[in-house]
């Protein structure tokens, strides 16, 4: 099937985000030609809109979707207690679908087309099949090795290993899990902080390109630049570090060692749902142009999908968003790059494309599941 994307303000990401003149053929699911004179049976008129790669969520916890603002003044001490030591373990494996149907939608009707689903919660089969029926690209990572061998997602899903050590788990069970991810060349991702982490995955020979760090919160130089040697990438939350109190959101930083830096949202129990307010959340230090491409192609690199998305490059997917510049909060464009960064929010977002195929970004039934959902998990 050839789908015809005409009238669009294109917005191409690399080498570096610019406007690209001509229309966008989508054919199979793929980004076919960017160029003038081109026809096709379906034709999309995109019209007073801006057409760019979808945003990639590079770690959220999808499932958290039916906890949405619990406590926006939540710290990561009573994030921790609450969402993971009582409510994660209340929840049953249709909470986990229901949580995970809805989750993937919000993300979705914000934009963002691939999202990293960072999934600590017992029943991952669950969470999959949520994943699979919103239509979502997606990289689910979970901690229970026998699971991530039992899953067999479609093929718009990769598995990756959550791993809990060396930070939230000992050092001897990283080594373990590590191999058995390897082994299947799973990628790998962890959450840390401080001192101590990237040093003890350095002693073990455990960092690689297919290891990525979120936060970073108060690593040091050595560590950033060992990072960056072993090729190893991150992922800031900025919104929810600044909130939660992790510490300043390390992107600068990161990035002034050369170490490939995605952004996520992490939890919509204290920060909003869309990678819009996630970007303006990096500007501070940071160029919109050089935030846009974290919200993109380099957080596609973060996660080791940049060969297939990230940009408007003949023979990726055709993972699109398109972003209305006629709304009062839009209008008027001087610069589309600035506009996206700058402005936009999830209203603006008039239709979402993943792998060539327009998706649905609310459903009143996944909605009302979930509203059951919070109604009985609800402390
Ligand atoms: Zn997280």
């Amino acid at each position: 099937m050839r789908t015809l994307i005409t009238n669009a303000t294109l917005l191409d990401t690399v080498p570096e985000p610019h406007v690209v003149e001509g229309d966008l053929l989508v054919e199979d699911g793929r980004i076919a030609v960017v160029g003038h004179g081109l026809t096709a049976d379906h034709v999309v008129d995109a019209e007073r809109a801006i057409v760019m790669p979808g945003l990639v969520d590079a770690h959220r916890h999808v499932w958290q979707s039916v906890l949405r603002s619990l406590n926006p003044d939540s710290t990561l001490g009573d994030y921790l207690d609450l969402v993971l030591g009582r409510l994660a373990p209340a929840f049953t494996e249709d909470d986990v679908h229901a949580a995970n149907h809805w989750g993937a939608l919000d993300a979705l009707d914000a934009g963002v087309t691939t999202v990293y689903d960072w999934s600590h919660v017992p029943h991952p089969e669950a969470a999959l099949d949520g994943l699979r029926e919103a239509g979502i690209r997606a990289v689910f990572a979970h901690p229970d090795r026998a699971a991530l061998d039992r899953l067999r997602p479609p093929a718009h899903i990769t598995l990756a290993l959550a791993a809990t050590g060396p930070v939230y788990g000992p050092v001897e069970e990283a080594v373990h899990d590590w191999k058995a991810a390897r082994d299947r060349g799973l990628h790998i991702s962890l959450h840390a902080t401080g001192t101590g982490a990237v040093e003890s995955l350095h002693r073990h020979g455990l960092l690689g390109p297919d290891v990525m760090v979120v936060h970073g919160n108060g690593f040091t130089d050595d560590a950033m630049q060992t990072m960056a040697d072993a090729g190893a990438t991150a992922t800031v939350t900025p919104a929810v570090e600044a909130q939660m109190g992790h510490g300043n959101p390390e992107t600068v930083r990161f990035r002034a060692h050369g170490v490939t830096t995605g952004l996520g949202v992490d939890t919509v129990v204290t920060v909003p749902g869309d990678l819009f307010s996630v970007m303006r959340a990096a500007l501070p230090g940071t160029p919109a142009a050089e935030v846009l491409t974290m919200a993109t192609i380099e957080g596609a690199r973060a996660i080791g999908l940049d060969r297939e998305i990230g940009s408007l490059t003949p023979g990726k997917q055709a993972d699109l968003v398109m972003i209305s510049t006629d709304s009062p909060g839009m209008a008027p464009v001087t610069d589309p790059v600035r506009a996206v960064v700058g402005s936009a929010g999830r209203g603006d977002v008039r239709a979402v494309f993943v792998a060539g195929r327009r998706v649905a970004t609310t459903s009143a039934a996944a909605r009302e599941r979930a509203e059951r959902v919070r109604a009985r998990l609800t402390v």
